[in-house]
């Protein structure tokens, strides 16, 4: 109880209820061992180091307060979050995608003695997927000998590596000063609204009426802006205004630019449809309510929900329903989108123009659901409660305990639960719905991730 009650404490630090104010988070990342709880000491000035010569020890701690040259941010220490050494690589990397969606600025730490590793490559791939400033820190080089070790590190095309002893302190300095350069004045994180309209995808199989929609909105609503503040255009995507909000719809090219249905079109007509999505904050699923539903129809939907982002179902040609297929049609809801009950379902017709303003609604709904944040001390109130009433089932003489849960991140919100042991799927699922029915999240995944401490 007492180490919940720290983590409690520590989370609560880096809650965005985000006081516009809120301090710069600075998040120490990379694989076991490179020195990072040795760098974090250093940074902290702290003596009394709690550096483990064994990979996996269980640090309390999470977030600290930290100051550099007159300037202060909080720090945030992934070195106690090795739970176990099994499958390390696909931890390191879980770990660090929590620490960047945390940070605002990312120290990378690579052991320069040993080089880059495959777990190192994989950390640099989360970096540039997640955009945010990042300083390489080329660690162990405690001397002149070690500079060759470090310059190879310009290999990982993450800029300039910086030569560090963090267990001397040579070259910390210079390090924390490339920090402060791209490290902004206050948290981003958090943030409800990021700069510049958001990015919509109108997807869906061929012929459900996807270029249909998109002139019917823009033909309507169309006030085309050039340029907007802070957005960088990208050809093929089209700036739309619906009701005085201007919106990115991406990739419209592809929309636009109906392609020939040749052997492998299928393939590349999904690859495209996954960059749009990857693109886009949220996506709009359009499927056709005047046919049965598809496993075509289907794969799209999973991808957005895999994808992370927040969805909108669409049945367009509405015009065309009748009587006839409406019982069938409520039955392939029950049936094909029992999983995703969750996401707003709006009626259209891109023919007629009939709806789009109630799609236009679900997107800011599914949008604000994605972007939501729990405060830790509501979240554990909520789940106090909900496991005291309803425990996990004992398991092989075992009944695996919730100790602590944290939302890690939105867009879209992620949980990590810490428990004294596995917790199965069911139970998983039945903690997600009772944390829709509790919190909405109504067009929003949610993700939710376990991790097991001893
Ligand atoms: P973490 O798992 O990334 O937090 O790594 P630690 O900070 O626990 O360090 C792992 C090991 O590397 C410890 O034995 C440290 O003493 C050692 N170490 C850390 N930084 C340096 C350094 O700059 N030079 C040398 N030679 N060893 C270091
Ligand atoms: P896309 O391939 O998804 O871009 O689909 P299109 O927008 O090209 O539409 C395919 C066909 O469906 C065209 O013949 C459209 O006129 C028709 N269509 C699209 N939306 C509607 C609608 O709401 N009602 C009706 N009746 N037909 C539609």
């Amino acid at each position: 109880e007492a180490d919940r009650a720290l983590l409690d404490a520590d989370w609560d630090d880096l809650d965005a209820e985000p006081a516009p104010q809120a301090l710069p988070v600075l998040a120490v990342v990379g694989r076991p061992n490179v020195g990072k709880s040795t760098l974090v000491n250093r940074i902290l000035g702290r003596r009394e180091a709690v550096v483990e010569d064994t990979p996996g020890v269980t640090r309390d701690r999470v977030s600290y307060p930290a100051e550099w040259a007159g300037r202060d941010f909080t720090l945030v220490d992934t070195g106690g979050w090795e739970v176990d050494v099994a499958g390390i690589e696909s931890k390191v990397a879980e770990q660090a995608e929590v620490a960047i969606a945390l940070a605002d600025a990312v120290v990378f730490v690579v052991d320069a003695q040993v080089g880059a590793t495959a777990s190192d490559e994989r950390v640099v791939e989360l970096l540039r997927r997640a955009g945010k400033p990042v300083v390489l820190c080329a660690n162990k080089v405690d001397g002149p000998a070690g500079e060759a070790d470090a310059s190879y590190l310009w290999a990982l095309g993450l800029g300039e590596p910086r030569a560090v002893s963090a267990l001397h302190g040579r070259g910390l300095g210079d390090m924390l000063d490339a920090v402060l350069d791209v490290l902004p004045e206050h948290s981003a994180f958090g943030e409800v609204r990021p700069d510049g309209p958001r990015r919509v995808a109108l997807v869906g199989r061929p012929n459900v009426g996807k270029s249909s929609l998109l002139n019917k909105i823009a033909g309507s609503e169309r006030v085309v802006v050039d340029e907007i503040a802070g957005t960088t255009r990208d050809p093929v995507d089209e700036l739309v205004q619906i009701k005085g909000i201007p919106y990115w719809f991406v990739d419209t090219a592809g929309i636009r630019r109906r392609v020939h249905q040749t052997s492998g079109a299928d393939f590349y007509a999904s690859l495209r449809t996954q960059a749009a999505i990857e693109k886009a904050e949220v996506a709009v699923v359009l499927v056709d309510a005047s046919v049965p539903l598809t496993e075509q129809d289907t794969r799209v939907i999973s991808q957005v929900v895999d994808a992370g982002r927040a969805l909108v179902l669409a049945y367009n040609k509405w015009d065309l329903m009748d009587d006839d297929r409406r019982p069938y049609l409520e039955r392939e809801i029950e049936r094909d989108l029992v999983q995703i009950t969750w996401a707003p379902r709006v009626n259209v017709s891109a023919r007629t123009g009939w709806h789009t303003d109630k799609l236009v609604r679900a997107l800011q709904t599914s949008l604000e659901s994605w972007d939501t944040r729990i405060p830790t001390g509501r979240l554990n109130g909520f789940l106090g409660e909900l496991v005291a009433a309803h425990p996990h089932p004992v398991r092989g003489g075992k009944q695996p305990r919730i100790l602590f849960a944290t939302q890690a991140a939105t867009r879209p919100p992620r949980f990590v639960l810490f428990a004294t042991g596995f917790l199965e799927a069911g139970y998983r699922r039945f903690i997600e719905r009772r944390l829709r029915e509790e919190f909405g999240f109504e067009g929003s995944p949610l993700q939710i991730s376990v991790r097991v401490r001893e």
